[in-house]
């Protein structure tokens, strides 16, 4: 018998609430019945994204609602600086290059966040420059980035600026319109506590001018399209009933929490997990701009991080996530975002320490789950 919890930085957990709210009957997506629940979902995605614009909703993943961004703000042959410091940010690159698009990359060495007047040299730099393209929370190496500072430095300029929070949004502070960022795209599956499925994008007066402008070839992920839709409280396509009847109850129930209990909860599970990893001798892959979202930590010399990901999940049902591309095998990465609570991190850190003393790695037994005991009790 096993019984299984998931820490990982998407898909997370979800609420039973929500599970039990898709379990109800399909309704049909045309009804005025729907077009409550949309209405809903549309109110409620402007106060979690803190925009007064529509928030779209694509049936798709995150990703998805990444190359709605690129092909509704620019068209091949426009210039778009990417801010590229792990696996997301060379998405927004792999993106915009498939379309044709001059990409400059800014590159940030992982583990790092962008230093902001870097990207200001480069708009200073090239003229050219239409869009600049970051990421929130760099999932792959664990770092937030600085968008309130790094608005400041766009808004300055002609450029728009478009923001990934697919796993930062609901987990950290991202005060769209009141840093002026022009386009947010955020996923289901993250902090919405959502499965997998919808993307969401947010667009500024800004960046509207260059929806209108773009001469990229777009059907399904045609923003003017979602906006026509949108005014008659409808989606251009068959809606995702059930996902977006499980984003009403995702958002009643932060809604309720309140966006500062939302992000100091975050706050408070991102330091005792981090506070874990140093007490057990892991060093921290990001610490100076280490996330509220997800922790990454490097693997001890001498351990195999991947068998240590796997028996840890295969074994004991604790899911955790290894690295990705050039850190897979290296980092260990534990979420902490959306349902997942203060309980399921003491039970992944008991679970973490289990299996690498199992693998021969010297250190005090319990001395993680103290140190995490230690910052929830403060
Ligand atoms: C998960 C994630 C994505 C990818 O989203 P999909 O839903 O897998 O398409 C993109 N960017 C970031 C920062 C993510 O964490």
């Amino acid at each position: 018998m096993k019984k299984e919890y998931l820490l990982t930085p998407g898909p997370t957990p979800l609420p039973p609430q929500i599970s039990l709210a898709m379990a109800r009957p399909i309704i049909h997506h045309r009804t005025p019945q729907f077009q409550e629940i949309l209405k809903e979902a549309s109110l409620g995605l402007k106060w979690v994204f803190q925009t007064v614009n529509n928030v779209y909703m694509i049936s798709s993943s995150g990703t998805g609602a990444m190359e709605a961004a690129v092909i509704n703000l620019l068209s091949g042959g426009d210039t778009a600086l990417v801010v590229q410091g792990g696996k997301f940010g060379e998405r927004w690159t792999e993106i915009a290059k498939a379309y044709g698009i001059n990409v400059e990359v800014l590159d940030v060495e992982w583990g790092k966040a962008v230093n902001p007047a870097e990207i200001g040299k480069r708009l200073k730099a090239n003229p050219q420059i239409k869009a600049v393209f970051a990421t929130l929370c760099e999932t792959s190496t664990g770092v937030d980035n600085d968008i309130q500072a790094i608005a400041a430095v766009v808004k300055e300029t002609s450029a728009v600026l478009a923001v990934d929070a697919i796993s930062g949004l609901g987990a950290v502070d991202l005060k769209t319109d009141a840093w002026g960022v022009d386009v947010v795209v955020a996923g289901s599956q993250k902090g919405l506590m959502l499965p997998p499925g919808l993307g969401f994008i947010c667009v500024s007066p800004k960046a509207w001018k260059l929806v209108e402008a773009s001469k990229s070839s777009r059907y399904y992920l045609d923003l003017r399209k979602a906006k026509k839709a949108l005014d008659k409280n409808d989606t251009p396509f068959t809606s995702s009933i059930t996902l977006i009847i499980a984003l009403n109850e995702a958002l009643k129930i932060m809604q309720q929490d309140g966006l500062e209990n939302i992000f100091r909860r975050h706050k408070i599970m991102a330091d005792a997990t981090r506070a874990a990893m140093l007490a057990l001798g892991l060093e921290l892959f990001a610490p100076t701009a280490s996330s509220d979202g997800v922790t990454a930590a490097k693997v001890p010399a001498g351990i195999d991080g991947e068998k240590l990901v796997k028996t840890m999940r295969d074994t004991y049902g604790v899911t955790i996530a290894g690295g990705q591309a050039e850190l897979q095998g290296k980092v260990i990465r534990i979420a902490h975002m959306g349902f997942i609570t203060e309980s399921d991190i003491i039970m992944g850190l008991s679970c973490l320490e289990k299996v690498l003393t199992l693998m021969g790695y010297k250190f005090t037994l319990g001395a993680g789950v103290k140190a995490a005991e230690e910052v929830f009790l403060k």
